[in-house]
């Protein structure tokens, strides 16, 4: 059975000094609930600069809570100002890399083609890729979402192998819930979810298919998650803004 994640994206939220405040009291409000950290894994993904007080802080108090980064860089390194690579990233202890988010895809120049390079050095490096796919009202207006987030999956996955697909970790997050405060149902959610499993079991055989999680991300609370997660195929959740308030995230990972 597939464990469920609660992973936190902060985005360009929070200095090292406000992550390292935010996992000491995570980690004190969830040993006070008694929380199983075998049952829900949690993660948490702050920004690049962040990454080594989260490192020193979780091996120190030896927390049993996951971090990754928000992108990465394709290349292992080299000439490329600005750029952080899936190496550094694995040194710094990081589970998790979040890969082609709808903010990086606006915001930068990530197509497909660098999406699938991402992947594949998040893979190569030994962390574990989230692949974030998911229409945008324009889509959904027209009634192709489905086909929209499936064929995002598609292009990225093409030419990986089962191995490689078994480790992926897709977010289906739909751009027009992002930020907005409109949680898709939970209908929504789970067609998505298993639209995307059944493609990776016709593409890849139901191994990978069941062993790969499927999260739901765009406005998730602690007043919409118990309906999302009793869903079949949604595995977890990738939570924005929720997850900038350290009582609300510890509630979601409760009630997950
Ligand atoms: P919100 O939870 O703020 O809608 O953001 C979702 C998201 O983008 C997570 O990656």
């Amino acid at each position: 059975a597939r464990i469920p994640l609660v992973a936190g994206n902060w985005k360009m939220n929070f200095d090292h000094l406000e992550a390292t405040y935010f996992l000491q009291k995570l980690a004190w409000l969830l040993r006070d609930a008694k929380f199983d950290y075998r049952r829900c894994e949690l993660a948490l993904m702050p920004a690049f600069t962040a990454l080594r007080s989260v490192q020193v802080l979780v091996e120190a108090d030896d927390l049993k809570i996951h971090y990754g980064a928000q992108t990465v860089s394709v290349t292992s390194q080299g000439a490329f100002t600005g750029d952080v690579s899936a190496d550094m990233l694995a040194q710094l202890g990081c589970s998790y890399v979040i890969v082609g988010h709808s903010e990086r895809r606006k915001y930068h120049p990530e197509d497909d083609a660098n999406i699938v390079d991402q992947v594949r050095a998040v893979l190569a490096a030994g962390m574990q890729p989230i692949l974030c796919v998911g229409e945008s009202y324009e889509e959904r207006r027209q009634g192709i979402e489905l086909e929209f987030a499936v064929g995002q999956v598609q292009d990225v996955t093409r030419d990986l192998s089962k191995d490689d697909v078994a480790k992926l970790i897709v977010a289906y997050e739909p751009v027009w819930a992002v930020g907005t405060g409109m949680v898709a149902t939970p209908d929504v959610a789970r067609e998505a979810a298993r639209a995307i499993r059944s493609h990776v079991e016709s593409a890849f055989g139901s191994q990978p298919a069941q062993a790969m999680r499927i999260l739901y991300g765009g406005s998730v609370t602690s007043k919409n998650v118990q309906e999302l997660i009793g869903q079949p195929d949604v595995d977890g959740f990738l939570i924005g803004g929720a997850a900038l308030d350290v009582d609300e995230f510890a509630r979601i990972a409760r009630m997950t």
